[in-house]
């Protein structure tokens, strides 16, 4: 049987009609970008993240590092009280606890990571700190919050009012039910490759909104939530955490591009490896990945429509769509 029947056969995804199909066989060619050349270059998850895109382009403009820059466009979400799924004013977890997670990666394949961290608004820059000055990758809860405290990190509320009112509302019903594309400010991921091709990524988010206390998701998983390699290209994501932890998506990204795969039809590989191991939830969930390579080609792609991202490159600061498998419902 053709791999194409056999994904045919095995998938129940109710809201597939056959153009779909058309499209899921088809995308490769139709979502492939015009590639516009360029270095340096940053891209995010996410539109509104044009701002976080903007902080990363000072850097990268005067000749800056990679990881200066995507730690700067990392640090703008987290600070923002608007922001609804990053650091301060992210939506709690069911017991009203914003518990965040964020991970970086540099130019020479290191990596810091913090999860579960609680009290303390810019968990990227406490990643890099573990990087840079702990013989370790990942600091959790607790010990990470008591590093980042030795660190200089001032103990703050991140719980927002609007965001304690969303709590109080979520609790009458207490449903965890993930809503794709709604909250449009979603988990940052962003990774530059700046003017003397080095690359670096980043990712920091307060999860997925009330959540079980203590759960930890795809973001501060180097291979899931972000992955780089200096030598291939870089990748990020956002989405249902539990699929990408699954599938190590990131990894799956920049393997598929070492391996010849432009960056758009990596991102594809890795969206089509979820939806074959999990037809069932992608129903009802949204996973997106960007990607970008040392060359500055970009590509991103997701299950559902909706997704898109901001890319600053050549003095442009865009958002772009990304390409999907599964239509937007039409009302
Ligand atoms: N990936 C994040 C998580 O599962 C959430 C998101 O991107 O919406 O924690």
């Amino acid at each position: 049987m053709s791999t194409r029947r056999k994904f045919i056969k095995h998938s129940v995804l109710g809201g597939i009609t056959l153009n779909s199909f058309e499209i899921l066989n088809k995308s490769a060619q139709l979502f492939e970008p015009q590639h516009r050349k360029g270095l340096p270059v940053v891209i995010a998850t996410w539109g509104p993240n044009t701002k976080a895109t903007a902080a990363a382009w000072d850097i990268l403009a005067k000749g800056g590092r990679a990881l200066d820059a995507v730690e700067a466009g990392a640090r703008v979400p987290e600070a923002d009280p608007k922001d609804t799924s990053v650091g301060y004013g992210g939506f709690p977890d069911r017991d009203g606890h914003v518990t965040l997670d964020a991970c970086i990666m540099d130019e020479f394949g290191m990596a810091g990571s913090v999860s579960f961290l609680q009290n303390i608004m810019h968990p990227i820059s406490v990643a890099r700190k573990v990087m840079e000055l702990t013989p370790h990758v990942m600091l959790s809860g607790e010990g990470a919050y008591r590093f980042a405290r030795e660190q200089g990190f001032p103990h703050e509320n991140l719980l927002t009012e609007e965001a304690r009112q969303a709590w109080e509302n979520w609790k009458l019903k207490s449903e965890y039910k993930p809503v794709i594309n709604v909250e449009r400010h979603d988990t940052i991921g962003i990774v530059a490759v700046d003017q003397l091709s080095r690359i670096a990524g980043a990712c920091t988010t307060s999860g997925a909104a009330f959540k079980m206390h203590g759960r930890v998701g795809d973001s501060p998983i180097i291979g899931a939530g972000m992955f780089v390699d200096n030598e291939v290209g870089g990748a990020a994501c956002t989405g249902l955490g539990e699929m990408v932890l699954r599938t190590l998506g990131t990894f799956l990204v920049v393997e598929e591009m070492r391996r010849g795969a432009s960056p758009q039809k990596a991102t594809e590989i890795a969206v089509k490896r979820i939806l074959s191991k999990y037809p069932k939830q992608c129903e009802e969930a949204q996973v997106g990945f960007i990607a970008i390579d040392k060359k500055g080609r970009h590509g991103a792609f997701a299950i559902h429509q909706g997704f898109n991202f901001a890319m600053y490159q050549n003095n442009e600061n865009k958002v772009y769509e990304a390409g999907f498998i599964i239509p937007q419902k039409k009302n």
